[in-house]
């Protein structure tokens, strides 16, 4: 059996017509730019969020630029975020000009240290960038109280985890502004790249507008530079589509993951993510991640086999990571995971001159040596995540 890490056949299957209809008709209006379709997801996904101002972009990460320079964040100022993230979240801090400042993680959820939050703020600090990673969404109430404390604006990363709600209210509902992403795979996909970012305030908001077509309140009068970042007439009637669906193929992801939970309880070198449950919880399980703590080759014949395919992708050293080898072995009876992310954000060679050690983040630096997603799609069937089971106890020797 074939297990894909993620797969969107089923559902765009299920979908098909009206994905179709809906963008033959941006097609045939010849309206390809803002319009209809565009106001139309902004107000539904602004409902949906439970916000006053929602405004359409190109991308997850203008969705994280947009924000920082409407908070006026630039050179000198210093950002609060996790090193345990996707690349970009940093990266939109640096590329307004400002410092990211990485803290830890919690080693239960994956989620941002509060405590660390404390130690690291100076006077340039300015904001703090949550990540609502994997779908899991952060204690926004601890984190709105240090911010309110220190004065510090919040930029809630919500790539992953739309749909996702702490105590009831939707992430990039709580600070200051939130910033979505429609990359496909995403919970809520578009058929190629869109974002968008949310607010309560309006002058926030009519900024982050402007910003997202060169400065521009009106034609051709530019106050400021800004971006061409706009969210496509096509992309915005997809997910006029699939917003509907959403809260359905999360309550599928969140089975799916409860089931995981379950069946993998007896496996002592594996360890499943805990959080806090409140009612009104909702982790919207873009991912299922787990700790591979230990993993050992009884198998010799399998090195053997597979040395070719770890000196031609030079890993080397996956030899000596459990987590690296029960991927391959995983692999071998076709069940495809995704390590998110094998490397923390502190230690990228981008970052160099901000000369961190290794050894700095030590939850951040063990959990990249650990970390292995499980497929988890809305349409993966029982017999695909039992299979995935059945495989990991006969590695597991269970
Ligand atoms: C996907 C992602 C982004 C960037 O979104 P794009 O739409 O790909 O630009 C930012 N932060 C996190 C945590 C993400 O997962």
């Amino acid at each position: 059996m074939q297990v894909p890490p993620f797969s969107l056949e089923k559902q765009i299957l299920e979908l098909q017509s009206e994905i179709e209809n809906a963008v033959l008709k941006v097609i045939h209006s010849g309206k390809y730019i803002g319009g209809e379709e565009v106001q139309a997801f902004e107000k539904a996904f602004a409902s949906y969020l439970d916000v006053p101002y929602l405004i359409g972009c190109n991308s997850g990460t203008d969705a994280l630029i947009l924000a920082l320079r409407a908070l006026d964040i630039g050179p000198g100022d210093e950002v609060i975020t996790p090193s345990f993230s996707f690349f970009a979240t940093a990266e939109a801090i640096s590329n307004v000009g400002a410092k990211p400042v990485f803290v830890e993680v919690d080693q239960n959820n994956y989620l941002i240290n509060y405590q660390q939050i404390r130690n690291v703020i100076t006077s340039a600090t300015k904001a703090i960038m949550p990540v609502h990673l994997f779908g899991c969404p952060a204690d926004m109430e601890q984190l709105l109280c240090i911010a309110k404390e220190y004065n510090l604006k919040v930029i809630e990363d919500c790539a992953q985890a739309a749909g996702a709600r702490w105590k009831g209210k939707a992430v990039g509902s709580w600070g200051d502004i939130g910033c979505f992403s429609f990359f496909p795979t995403k919970n809520l996909g578009a058929a190629g790249d869109g974002g968008a970012v949310s607010t309560h305030d309006s002058a926030l908001a009519r900024r982050m507008k402007e910003l997202a077509v060169h400065g521009m309140p009106e034609r051709y009068l530019h106050t400021e530079l800004g971006y061409n970042s706009r969210l496509d007439a096509i992309q915005a009637a997809i997910l006029n589509v699939k917003l509907p669906k959403l809260d359905y193929w999360i309550k599928k992801r969140t089975e799916i993951a409860n089931r995981y939970a379950n069946m993998l309880k007896d496996f002592d070198d594996i360890e499943i993510p805990v959080f806090a449950e409140y009612s009104n919880f909702v982790h919207s399980w873009n991912q299922f991640v787990v700790r591979i703590k230990n993993f050992q080759l009884e198998n010799s014949n399998f090195i053997s086999d597979n040395m070719n395919i770890i000196r031609n992708n030079n890993l080397e050293s996956s030899l000596h990571n459990s987590r690296s080898l029960l991927k391959l072995k995983l692999e071998e009876h076709g069940i495809n995971t995704i390590i998110y992310y094998p490397k923390p954000i502190h230690l990228q060679p981008a970052y160099k001159e901000l000369s961190y050690k290794i050894g700095s983040m030590p939850v951040t630096e063990s959990l990249c040596d650990q970390v292995l997603s499980l497929p988890i799609f809305p349409e993966m069937r029982l017999d695909q995540q039992e299979y995935v089971v059945t495989i990991l106890r006969k590695l597991y020797n269970l």
